[in-house]
């Protein structure tokens, strides 16, 4: 069997483990030969065996795949999904090495001085609102959009379903027509559901198609849901050329979809610049008010991530840091902290702990330079083909060599 045939059942082992001791699959996504399907796998490997097997297809991919760009890409995501079965069997890692090794970003706190920078725009933003300060004025916009029951529904399956149509034609005109290929894309539904763990999931579904989820059980803000569809449509977009390369080239190693490798930085980075790639300028009050808090918002939640990870600090600690600095209510920081604690409430490793550092990292540290420099030079037909045709580029691990023509 090749490598890249290899490499796929390797992610379904791991993601297998993964789901077996912390309840989450790192394989995210899935539309390969049925033969190498996750399910298809041992249901449950011993963490050593797999770490030898790791060790082998290492050697087998320096040695049988000569195209550098795949090559480094492959070794990159084969890397992050040992420190996957690593950390996950209770080998001591370091929260800043685990960050570093599973996405090849290093682990930094914002120094509370750029954080006021940040919140001095937030407040900027929202002094056209109503409020006493900012924090009431934020505290009034969040409520006041609030939606649940029948009205969220609606939501969610009317006016979300149509904007992301609109998103989608944005896509066409905007990124697809300078790419020149065709790219196929058979849409986003969007689905209200109820009693599910989580607020909101997107799945990519294969046949280029994707369905978001959204749990109903939960008040959802519209502004926000609004400003969030450019976010997921970019995740569809990104897994609609993975899967036309898969096709076209019969690179098996691009059907798969693990979370928490290089992978996670860039797919995160560009899904968080989707705007900027559509050139929506929107300068309305609320879309700009949505974005800086936003931004101030992913910065806290990466403090607050490494206090309670890397310093050791508990909720009751953290929680009010990200209530004062972000803005969000005593309850909201409270659920903010779930998705980044060590520990799941049943004392599960809680695997996306360090994931919290893709999103800003992945936009301002990769994305956005090379972005903005394609535009400043004109080549940004350029930048995109690499992008979306060439899915090897989507690392944190070949960003720069993907780029470096830049
Ligand atoms: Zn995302």
């Amino acid at each position: 069997m090749k490598a890249a045939e290899q490499y796929v059942q390797l992610c379904g082992r791991v993601g297998n483990l993964s789901r077996s001791l912390t309840g989450v699959s790192i394989v995210d996504a899935y539309f390969g030969p049925p033969s190498l399907a996750p399910e298809k796998q041992a249901e449950r490997t011993e963490p050593e065996s797999i770490l030898q097997d790791i060790g082998s297809l290492i050697d087998i991919v320096k040695g049988s795949i000569r195209n550098e760009l795949r090559r480094e890409y492959l070794l990159g995501e084969i890397g992050s999904l040992q420190t996957v079965v690593e950390w996950l069997s209770g080998a001591d890692i370091s929260y800043g090495q685990l960050v570093k090794r599973l996405f090849s970003i290093d682990m930094k706190a914002y120094p509370e001085s750029v954080i006021d920078q940040q919140m001095q725009r937030v407040s900027e933003a929202f002094a056209v609102f109503p409020g006493a300060d900012v924090r009431d004025r934020v505290d009034r916009f969040m409520t006041t959009g609030e939606l649940r029951g029948e009205p969220l529904r609606y939501l969610i399956e009317g006016e979300l379903q149509d904007k992301v149509s609109e998103v989608g034609r944005l896509f066409k005109e905007r990124v697809f027509s300078k790419i020149g290929g065709r790219i196929r894309d058979n849409g986003v539904r969007y689905k209200a559901v109820t009693d599910k763990p989580w607020g909101g999931y997107n799945y990519y579904l294969g046949g280029f198609k994707s369905m978001n989820e959204f749990n109903v059980d939960h008040p959802m803000n519209r502004e926000v849901s609004l400003s969030v569809i450019y976010h997921e449509y970019e995740h569809h977009v990104n897994n609609l050329c993975r899967e036309r390369a898969y096709l076209k080239n019969r690179y098996a190693e691009l059907s798969v979809v693990p979370l928490h490798t290089g992978r996670s930085v860039i797919s995160e980075g560009t899904a968080d610049s989707a705007k900027e790639f559509l050139g929506i300028a929107d300068e309305s009050p609320t879309a700009t008010a949505m974005e800086v808090l936003s931004t101030l918002r992913r910065m806290v939640s990466i403090n607050a991530a490494i206090m309670m990870n890397d310093r050791g600090l508990g909720i009751e600690d953290v929680a009010p840091y990200i209530a004062e600095r972000g803005l969000r209510t005593a309850d909201s920081a409270k659920a903010t902290t779930d998705f980044f604690k060590p520990k799941t409430d049943d004392g599960r490793v809680n695997i996306w702990a360090p994931y919290v550092f893709t999103y800003h990292v992945g936009k301002t540290d990769f994305v956005m330079p090379t972005f903005d420099k394609a535009v400043e030079r004109g080549l940004l037909a350029d930048f995109f083909k690499v992008l979306y045709l060439n899915p090897f580029s989507g690392s944190s691990v070949t960003w720069n060599i993907a780029f470096d023509w830049l």
